[in-house]
């Protein structure tokens, strides 16, 4: 069964317009309206016959993603989006706007940007003790369309979504940071990644794949041929206490993580950001900041020596039933002071849409709760 119409390549495109009857043009024309206009509904595709356009309807009526509820936060410059997928699964997709000069993230610039963060898996085997996804278990793999048609659904969308004339007007990048470990479902994260930078023509680093630090992953990254970024989420800095929260450290512990990225830089000469999530009383401790930068602060990158590290604090978004807390506005300071002062740049990452459950998986845990309103959300469609 096809999943997308994005899951269909060029020669399927050609071979689906002929059997229709339709000169080979019309799959170029198809083509356009899927990667040029980011347009999935075929309902939509305005140029192509009424036959051909009700046929390819027909013909994958249970293909493709559906919007099942939005919910917007932070003042509309926040959307999340949970998506249904054919077959009865849900996974979510977050679009973050920001103004000119309003990244959080270093190297930002001054453009306004437009992030959408999506979706790899139905939920995740990597159980994760604080992460909303992890506790809810796996369900299923995407698709690359299922992965792909996730940025053509927001990029759509986005006109609408635009809180104002300050917001961009389209998607400038886009973070396989929502639902799942994008390299425990490698085929479709490359594939994905690949049609966004060909089809969609986004440049490889718009483009960041965010992994638990699965080796294999990493090793496979320093070795494709699209520089995308790569962000590792390390969150301990001991084997101890990252074996509590990451439980897949036990296959691939702290050294070998570290070894991988090492030969990535290596190989890419490419700086990898580390992501950690500061939960209160738990990894948010400065002895934890300084070993983290300790550990760090040897990666240079060849030849300018420059660190080949960026740590990105992420203050914990709790989840009802999860039994973490947030860190004290204090406590995230000292942390990221102890960092910077071991030499490895560090910032702190813009807590986006809290009151909408917008931390990974928090959106489909709330969504299987009727009745629940989360607080400070604005509930738009569902
Ligand atoms: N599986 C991949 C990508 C998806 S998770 C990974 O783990 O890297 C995206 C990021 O969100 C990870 O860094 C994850 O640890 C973090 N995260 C998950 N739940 C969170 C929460 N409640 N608060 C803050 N960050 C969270
Ligand atoms: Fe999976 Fe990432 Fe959540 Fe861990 S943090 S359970 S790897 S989605």
């Amino acid at each position: 069964m096809t999943r997308s119409l994005y899951d269909l390549d060029a020669g399927q495109l050609e071979a689906l317009v002929a059997e229709a009857g339709e000169p080979p043009y019309r799959a170029r024309q198809l083509a356009h309206w899927l990667d040029g206009r980011r347009q999935p509904d075929p309902r939509r595709m305005s140029d192509l016959p009424g036959s051909l356009r009700a046929r390819l309807a027909d013909r994958f009526a249970g293909a493709g993603l559906t919007l099942e509820r939005h919910q917007a936060g932070d003042g509309g410059w926040t959307h999340k989006l949970l998506f249904r997928l054919p077959g009865g699964d849900a996974v979510e997709s977050v679009l973050m706007l920001y103004p000119v000069g309003g990244g959080d993230r270093e190297g930002d610039g001054p453009r306004a940007r437009a992030t959408v963060c999506i979706s790899t898996q139905a939920g995740c085997a990597m159980g994760c003790t604080f992460c909303a996804t992890g506790q809810f278990g796996f369900t299923r793999q995407l698709s690359a369309g299922e992965v792909v048609e996730q940025v053509a659904r927001v990029s759509t969308m986005l006109p609408e979504l635009r809180p104002g004339p300050d917001a961009p007007d389209h998607l400038t990048n886009v973070v396989f940071m929502g639902m799942g470990e994008p390299f425990a479902n490698p085929a479709a994260t490359w594939g994905a990644a690949w049609r966004l930078h060909r089809g969609f023509g986004l440049s490889a680093r718009a483009i960041t794949i965010s992994t638990v630090g699965l080796v294999p992953g990493i090793r496979r990254a320093a070795t494709e041929p699209l520089p995308v970024n790569l962000a590792v989420s390390i969150h301990a800095a001991d084997d101890g206490l990252r074996d509590r929260l990451v439980p897949v450290n036990r296959s691939w512990p702290i050294a070998e993580l570290l070894a991988a990225v090492r030969d990535y830089v290596t190989a890419t000469r490419r700086r990898v950001s580390f992501e950690y999530a500061l939960m209160a009383g738990v990894n948010d401790g400065v002895e934890q900041a300084d070993r983290l930068g300790r550990l760090l602060a040897p990666l240079r990158v060849p030849g300018s020596g420059g660190h080949a590290t960026h740590v990105n604090l992420i203050p914990y978004n709790p989840t009802p039933g999860i039994g973490f807390a947030s860190p004290s506005k204090g406590a995230v300071r000292r942390f990221r002071d102890a960092v910077a002062a071991t030499g490895v740049p560090v910032s702190v990452r813009a807590n986006r849409g809290v009151g909408i459950d917008a931390a990974c998986g928090q959106l489909r845990t709330s969504a299987g709760r009727p009745g629940r309103a989360p607080h400070g959300a604005t509930e738009v469609r569902q």
